[in-house]
């Protein structure tokens, strides 16, 4: 069934404590709002409009970078204002479901999704929502009273409506603050239906849930590893690069761009580990635009790669293979640079040599070769 979704990301988030923003926020490194973005279009989400405030604009290219079905819109002074003016960008059959959704729920999924459909058909609006399981304690003058939690549900988002339905509602609504958009079509009549709600779909709304948050996220996320080798024959020069660091020397190593084997190994290695193909896929030898190219553009694209499915490289395991240069001296450099070309800690980098003892194309001399481990943590 085809649908819409306003996703409300204006909000402030004080209470999430100093810093940006809760919704820009990185969780296990991804921006919370793009955790729910990302979920709903592969949910199946028509379009998507993204409600934020002036502050929030510069953030969500970035936030969102390389998905597309979505825009922007601007938020009001209460959120109320905010869904009603997404409501207005979005396009399409009036009668259409839209899902308003709270950018701070990122936990958000196909399953979700699906349900509050099925609960929408025959009703005007549909909820996720969980049973109150706690026993309720109201304080008042006169101390502490339990209050019966029969019929209480504890109501999340994404909600689902009508769009005509739910636009009427707020015509309808007087100015003022509702607690969710359920309240707006119950107060104009409406009908709302329960779907099942689930404890993941959480709004992150203090230090602590962050706290929680990361851990369920961390434990739905999955290690990938990869390997890369790669060899250059010696030639004439004074200077060769490995790792990307430059060192004097009495050969070089020939190659299309600087030939820096182990930089090569390593961008394969990290290419490998999210089944990206290889170097020469991305970089083809043919092409002129890469003659003499310094390898750090290569190894860089890789890394993007990783972000861009919203991983992080773990830690990388380079191994270099040669008599000669001596590679010892240059290790802790070659290191410092890779950390810092992958903005990983340095204990997250390992540089190692040895030689063949004599035997092999490395051990005669005619060329150098590299290997290299990466480890990759991604969501799926
Ligand atoms: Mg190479």
């Amino acid at each position: 069934m085809s649908f819409s979704v306003v996703i409300v990301a204006a909000g402030g988030g004080t209470r999430a404590g100093p810093g940006l923003a809760k919704q820009w926020r990185a969780l296990a490194g991804k921006p919370v709002l793009r955790w729910s973005v990302e979920a709903l279009l592969s949910a199946g989400a028509r379009q998507i409009v993204v409600v934020v405030s002036e502050d929030g604009e510069p953030l969500v290219d970035t936030a969102l970078a390389g998905l597309t079905g979505w825009r922007t819109t601007r938020g009001g002074t209460i959120r109320a204002d905010s869904v009603r003016n997404g409501l207005a960008a979005l396009d399409g059959p009036p009668a259409e479901p839209v899902l308003v959704h709270d950018a701070a729920r990122p936990f958000v999924t196909a399953a979700h999704v699906a349900a509050l459909l099925k609960a929408l058909d025959g009703a005007d609006g549909a909820i996720p929502a969980l049973p109150v399981a706690d026993t309720l304690k109201r304080e008042g003058e006169a101390g502490l009273t339990t209050t019966s939690r029969d019929g209480l549900w504890r109501a999340q988002t994404p909600q689902a409506f009508r769009r005509d339905r739910l636009l009427a509602a707020y015509a309808a609504w007087p100015l003022g603050e509702p607690t969710d958009d359920a309240q707006v079509v119950e107060a104009d009549g409406g009908r709302v239906a329960i779907a099942p709600g689930d404890p993941l779909l959480m709004k992150l709304t203090f230090p602590e849930d962050f706290e929680m948050a990361e851990r369920l996220a961390g434990a739905a996320r999955i290690t990938r590893t990869g390997q890369g080798f790669d060899a250059h024959r010696w030639g004439p020069g004074e200077a060769v690069w490995l790792c990307g660091v430059r060192i004097d020397h009495d050969q070089t190593l020939i190659g299309h761009s600087d030939a820096d084997a182990g930089l090569h190994a390593l961008t394969d290695a990290i290419l490998g580990a999210i089944g990206e193909g290889d170097i020469g896929d991305h970089f083809p030898p043919t092409d002129p635009r890469w003659k003499g190219a310094a390898s750090h553009l290569f190894l860089k694209h890789a890394t993007g790669l990783v972000a861009a499915r919203g991983g992080r490289l773990v830690n990388v395991d380079v191994t270099l293979i040669c008599e000669r240069p001596k590679i010892k001296p240059h290790r802790q450099a070659m290191r410092e640079r890779l950390a810092e070309i992958l903005e990983l800690p340095l204990d997250r980098v390992s540089v190692k040599a040895t030689t063949t003892e004599g035997m092999g194309f490395t051990g005669r001399g005619e060329g150098l070769a590299a290997q290299a481990l990466a480890t990759v943590e991604t969501p799926s």
